[in-house]
């Protein structure tokens, strides 16, 4: 690993000043639990560390109903907030499935947000790929069975945040700040295709922060995530699925679904949303709208499975918000 200065802030105004405008120079670190393994493969290789894990750690009810969840709140502790648990189960349950008990102690809010892809081009040194400033996509003629199944490149990554799909799911606003001040995305604003921005994978400018995440106040939503892993370990996921349904009694008046792992961002999916509305789930519509969800991907050479693992996640978060799943 090349040597790097470590700068320990005690306020985001102190923190913000040690960024740099320039990409990749001075780096915020969290838990580190991503960030140290690229800098130890020499994939990003900062001059400073900015030590964020000491700001925002709070969450707190906010005044007019929601929850706002500071970037600095450790992934276990999210898990297991009371509050977020009953208000948005999806989101808890996402939190609790990341990795093991160690990276869930230490991994944040905002580093799962803003960790980066797991390509394994892009995480070798030896690949200068497009998104390292290279010529090509190796993934597309070479091994892609974890890669996208929606979006046209120029590059194929999935985008690796279990948290960012739930996010998007219950309409949620990342805060972030800045030289310009704070400024606040809804989330699905918050995360960009590589056609915007190939050299990232969010509307965060080098010398930006997340500052929290802001989570709206529900009425009549219930809410099911649903993962699919290679097999029990403590791997990222294949393909998952957070569905979020606004009732109407027994009908469904509005539905939020969203896919993860299929798309170099966070999948909403209208089509599958349009086949929910107005109906009273069963396990017929369940399929209908995971068949609705899966209709347009667009598979690599060699991840067709995943178009199946896509479409059960879905079903099963579907069956799992009406609670018709356990
Ligand atoms: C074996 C293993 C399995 C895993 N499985 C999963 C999984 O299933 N799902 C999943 O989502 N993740 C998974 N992860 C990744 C893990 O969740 C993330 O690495 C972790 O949440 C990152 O948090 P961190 O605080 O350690 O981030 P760090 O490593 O500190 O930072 C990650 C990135 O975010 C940036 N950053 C950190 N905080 C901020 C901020 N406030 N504002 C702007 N940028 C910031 C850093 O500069 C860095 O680029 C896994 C990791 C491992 C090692
Ligand atoms: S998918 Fe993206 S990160 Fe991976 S090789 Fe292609 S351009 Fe690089």
């Amino acid at each position: 690993m090349k040597a790097f200065e470590y700068v320990d802030p005690t306020n985001l105004t102190q923190a913000l000043g040690a960024l740099s405008p320039s990409r990749g120079r001075a780096l915020a670190i969290a838990g580190g639990q991503d960030l140290l393994a690229l800098m130890k493969d020499y994939v990003l290789q900062p001059d400073r560390l900015v030590n964020v894990k000491r700001l925002d750690q709070t969450v707190a009810e906010a005044d007019g109903g929601g929850w706002r969840v500071g970037a600095a709140v450790r992934l276990a502790d999210l898990a297991r907030h009371e509050g977020l648990r009953s208000a948005y189960p999806a989101l808890a349950h996402a939190a609790d499935e990341v990795g093991t008990p160690q990276i869930r102690n230490i991994g944040t809010v905002g580093g799962n947000l803003c960790q980066r892809p797991r390509c394994w081009y892009f995480r070798n040194e030896e690949f200068r790929c497009l998104k390292k400033g290279g010529p090509r996509c190796y993934a597309v003629d070479g091994e892609n069975q974890f890669h996208a199944i929606f979006g046209d490149g120029p590059c194929h990554i999935v985008h690796p945040s279990s948290l960012a799909v739930p996010l998007l799911a219950y309409g949620a606003i990342v805060e972030t700040a800045g030289p310009s001040g704070p400024r606040e995305w809804p989330a699905a604003d918050f995360f960009q295709m590589p056609d915007r921005n190939l050299f990232g994978e969010t509307v965060l400018g080098p010398n930006e922060l997340i500052t929290a995440v802001r989570l709206p106040a529900l009425k009549n939503v219930r809410s099911g995530h649903y993962e699919v892993r290679y097999k029990q370990s403590t791997d990222w996921p294949m393909a998952f699925a957070t569905v979020a349904l606004t009732m109407d009694g027994s009908r469904v008046a509005s539905a939020r679904v969203v896919l993860g792992a299929v798309a170099p961002v966070p999948w909403p999916s209208p089509a599958a949303e349009a086949v929910l509305g107005g109906q009273v789930v069963d396990e017929a519509i369940a399929s209908r709208a995971a068949d609705a969800a899966v209709r347009d991907a667009q598979p690599m050479s060699g991840n067709a499975y995943k178009v199946q693992v896509a479409r059960t996640a879905v079903k099963r978060a579907v069956l799992r918000a009406a609670g018709l799943l356990a």
